[in-house]
């Protein structure tokens, strides 16, 4: 019995323990091969691998398990690529301290590292006098959290310097930019790897156990994990026991963290996902915006804003659609449902037209979607970062980072930062 299993189980544990470096193998609890390791980062999203690097940098030895067949397939690579100034966010929370503090390192990886990037400046504009108080708003917090170069304009010089903006008044932020996330990624990772982190790619976390006040992680390999997430007990490939957990599972993070048995469930944030799609401007010789245009922010998000990228192609959105019909299987399986129906292109043209009334029918094309790992739901205030190390949920050495939704991007290497330094001395 234990022979037949070991040999069903023998292309799994090669894979991994490539990764691993395995020496010792052959130390088993119950039918499941064990190994002791140093760090574990769950997922390589941008954030993971940011975390997985710095750990790296500081000599801890680092193994990413990843579910997906390559890094920053999730919401790392369904975003607007934008690097926040840090103006939005309530001042002192995390999002604040850590988006300055993450857009400031990221200017400077970017520009040391090759990495493409241009700081492309915003305009946040007010289309009519009923929106300049939240626009005044929107200037205080941003100043307020140490947004030094935040200036509020006249809407006839935002339109000059915009000529197909339409607004009353604007706030430019010059320190805002645009990034090639993938590029972004890539250097991130191949930096991680020269520091001799290592990345196991479609290998999954499916749960986790507290013995020894340590936190063991059932890791699987299974392709057909689809079919047995929900049944139980779904038994692992190997157990991992790290000295250090890094939770970076992005949008099934608090889903994971409940898979973790020992680990009180009230720790664990409810969670809500909030779909964000973009359509692209068809058939233009020239963009019409030099600058990135926001209007003010919606519920859920930042408004169904302009975006360049660095190729010059212009998209619009993201929107807010809260999806409700979604199971927990397919949100730790990452099933979300990514298509951009035709159809929500409607509510966009009457957006849009707000602040750019040139934007002729037919213009706009499906591009894509990301999903939002928020922390509160529709019409309720939005909800910080949230970093759990042991001085809240009580396990050593368990980092969760929960509702990492925007601006993470801009915050990777700042959360990475904060981390190392706080869970790795
Ligand atoms: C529409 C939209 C627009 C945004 N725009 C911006 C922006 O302009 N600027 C900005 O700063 N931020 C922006 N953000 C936020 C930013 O994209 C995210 O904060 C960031 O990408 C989160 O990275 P992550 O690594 O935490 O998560 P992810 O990129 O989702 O990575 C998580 C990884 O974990 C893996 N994983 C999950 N479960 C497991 C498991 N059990 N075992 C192993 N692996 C697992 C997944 O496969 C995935 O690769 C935006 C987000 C959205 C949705």
């Amino acid at each position: 019995m234990l022979d037949s299993m070991l040999r069903n189980l023998s292309k799994p544990i090669k894979n991994i323990s490539r990764c691993v470096k395995s020496r010792n193998l052959s130390t088993y609890l119950g039918n499941t091969p064990k190994e002791a390791v140093d760090c574990v980062v769950i997922g390589a999203g941008v954030v993971g691998i940011a975390v997985a690097r710095e750990l790296a940098l500081k000599g801890r030895e680092v193994l990413v398990i990843e579910s997906a067949s390559t890094f920053g397939t999730g919401t790392s690579s369904r975003n607007s690529e934008v690097i926040h100034a840090g103006i939005y966010y309530p001042p002192k929370s995390l999002k604040a301290s850590f988006c300055i503090r993450g857009r400031d390192l990221l200017y400077k990886y970017c520009s040391e590292h090759g990495v493409p990037h241009t700081r492309v400046g915003k305009l946040i504009v007010a289309t009519g006098s009923s929106e300049i108080p939240k626009l005044n708003d929107i200037l205080d917090r941003g100043i307020e959290n140490g947004v030094k170069d935040l200036r509020m304009i006249e809407g006839s010089d935002a339109m000059q310097i915009e000529p197909e903006l339409q607004c009353v008044k604007a706030v430019i932020s010059p320190s805002t930019g645009i990034v090639d996330t993938h590029s972004l990624m890539l250097s991130l990772v191949g930096d991680a790897e020269n520091h001799r982190a290592n990345f196991c790619y479609n290998t999954t976390v499916i749960g986790g156990h507290l013995e020894d006040n340590r936190m063991f992680l059932h890791i699987s390999e299974r392709k057909d994990l689809e079919n047995c997430i929900s049944k139980s007990p779904l038994l692992p490939d190997l157990i991992l026991i790290p000295r250090l957990v890094v939770n970076s599972a992005g949008l099934s993070a608090p889903f994971l963290a409940k898979r973790f048995s020992g680990l009180s469930p009230g720790i664990v944030p409810a969670s809500y996902f909030a779909r964000g799609c973009y359509f692209t401007l068809s058939n233009v010789k020239t963009p019409p915006f030099k600058h990135l245009i926001y209007p003010i922010p919606e519920d859920g998000g930042i408004g169904v804003h302009v975006t360049l990228d660095l190729d010059g192609h212009v998209k619009f959105g993201p929107d807010v659609e809260w999806i409700t019909d979604i199971d927990d299987a397919s949100i730790f399986l990452n099933k979300f449902d990514y298509s951009v129906h035709a159809d929500r292109v409607e509510s966009f043209y009457p957006k849009i037209r707000r602040y750019y009334p040139n934007l002729k029918d037919g213009s706009l094309e499906p591009g894509y979607a990301g999903i939002r790992p928020k922390l509160s739901g529709p019409r309720q205030p939005p909800v910080d970062f949230v970093v759990q190390g042991e001085e809240i949920h009580g396990i050593p050495g368990l980092v969760n980072l929960f509702g990492i939704e925007s601006p993470g991007l801009t915050s990777s290497l700042a959360i990475a930062e904060h981390v190392a330094a706080k869970f790795s001395r």
